[in-house]
């Protein structure tokens, strides 16, 4: 892609309420534009670092045996009666009326439509255990949406959903999410804490927030550092190995402030092992066994013959929230830095040239078409702007690689910059085996 031809409409003047450094920098460098209060359209460069982080997700979540599909935003309003939450939802959900008058609602969630799905068809312990799972919009009227695509109204969610005949299998289910999660946000460059949660009235230890640390993060954090340095490359996805994970997480402290007793902290947590900080809650997963499988009548016959509710779990990644906690987590010294594997380009060309002289534009030219070649998603800046508002502009957008045709290049040996700065000149072959 050229620069000049890139839609990427760059916002000087930012609105007041953007406070934190992820909704400015995605005004700024053009990635989302506000419709109305809480909704957010996605502008190129914006929609592209979502599609690669929404395919990370898929990807891992196929790998522990889920399945996609698709259910609609618009759902019924019968089932959440049934169910009983259509009243318990409260001012969140978006209430409507088509023109017959029926009541119908933009889904904040999805637990009660998969239930009604696999009611009709599920019968037997023989088709469990599934797990399921969409990528889907989802609306919530958020009294306070702030913070740009951290906290809004319509956002993009992944949320899956667990069925089994037991118990026991469900926590299979459970830490199969669980070890997917993990290796999700490991994927795109985050450092994610799994902080127990408060179950509700079902108890158990089974719901767990992932919490990436951030300063400007809603949830405050209290842990043992410990837990950052736990390694996942040594287990897999056999249940034995689940479960030696799952331990080895819950034996250390790490809960956010609806779960923290200062007691309990002091007595577990060695002082200079102490971590209080904030973070931004990125996923939350969730175990609620009949919950919503009685109330909908969810039944399957079991191996002796008798009838079993439905063992159920929920599973949330915030797909459109990551994109700004990837910001506020990356974010250093004023410079932006996308983790390779959501940066919206591979590389950026920038080359040092004006009117009068368009020889280093050339050559940047030929380089583009090579890179192009291999598949490498390369941005050229052919704009007519100074080194210096260029190299600004790039500071912001954050591409982690660069290739510099300037003063230091020669007729085939190029400047290039890595992820970390550290500049070096070297030729296209050499560029095109570091960036593949
Ligand atoms: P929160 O405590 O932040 O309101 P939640 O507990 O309501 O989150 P879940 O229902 O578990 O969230 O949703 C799963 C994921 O969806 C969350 O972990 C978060 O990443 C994302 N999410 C929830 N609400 C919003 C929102 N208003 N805007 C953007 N993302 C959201
Ligand atoms: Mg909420």
């Amino acid at each position: 892609m050229r620069l000049s031809k890139l839609f990427l409409p760059i916002t000087k003047d930012l609105p007041s309420d953007a406070t934190i450094k992820s909704h400015q920098l995605m005004l700024r460098t053009g990635m989302i534009k506000q419709s109305a209060a809480g909704i957010y359209s996605w502008l190129p460069l914006g929609f592209k670092v979502m599609k690669k982080i929404e395919q990370i997700v898929r990807e891992e979540q196929n790998k522990i045996g889920a399945q996609e599909l698709l259910m609609p935003t618009i759902q019924s309003a019968e089932i959440w009666k049934e169910s009983g939450r259509y009243d318990d939802y409260g001012e969140e959900m978006l209430r409507i009326k088509d023109r017959q008058g029926r009541e119908i609602l933009y889904g904040p969630t999805n637990e009660e439509l998969i239930t009604d799905i696999f009611r009709s068809s599920i019968k037997s312990y023989k088709s469990l255990p599934q797990i399921l799972y969409h990528i889907q919009w989802k609306f919530r009227d958020e009294i306070r949406p702030r913070f740009g695509v951290m906290r809004c109204r319509e956002f993009y969610m992944k949320d899956a959903y667990s069925f089994d005949v037991d118990d026991e299998s469900a926590k299979l289910s459970y830490n199969k999410m669980f070890y997917a999660y993990l290796k999700t946000f490991k994927r795109l460059g985050l450092e994610a804490i799994p902080m127990a949660a408060d179950t509700g009235p079902i108890g158990g230890d089974l719901s767990h927030e992932f919490v990436i640390l951030a300063e400007t993060g809603e949830s405050k954090i209290f842990a043992d550092k410990s837990i950052l340095k736990i390694k996942l490359d040594k287990y897999n996805e056999d249940k034995s190995s689940l479960e030696k994970m799952r331990n080895e997480f819950s034996e250390i402290y790490a809960v956010t402030d609806e779960k923290f007793s200062k007691k309990e902290f002091d007595k577990k947590v060695k002082k200079d092992n102490q971590m209080i900080t904030k973070g931004i809650e990125v996923g939350h997963i969730f175990y609620f066994s009949d919950k919503y499988s009685k109330p909908l009548n969810c039944f399957v016959d079991t191996k002796d013959g008798k009838k079993t509710s439905i063992k159920m779990g929920s599973y949330g990644i915030g797909v459109s929230r990551l994109v700004a906690a990837i910001i506020e987590a990356k974010f250093l010294n004023n410079k932006m830095k996308w983790p390779k594997s959501v940066s919206p380009f591979d590389v950026v060309i920038i080359p040092n040239f004006n009117k009068n002289n368009t020889e280093n534009l050339k050559k940047a030219e030929k380089v583009y078409e090579e890179l192009k070649k291999q598949n490498i998603d390369a941005l050229l800046d052919d704009t007519d702007e100074s080194m210096s508002s260029k190299f600004t502009k790039h500071e912001l957008i954050g591409i982690p690689n660069q290739i510099i045709i300037g003063s230091k290049s020669t007729s085939d040996k190029f400047e290039y910059k890595n992820d970390k700065d550290v500049s070096s000149i070297i030729s296209l072959e050499e560029i095109k085996s570091k960036l593949i």
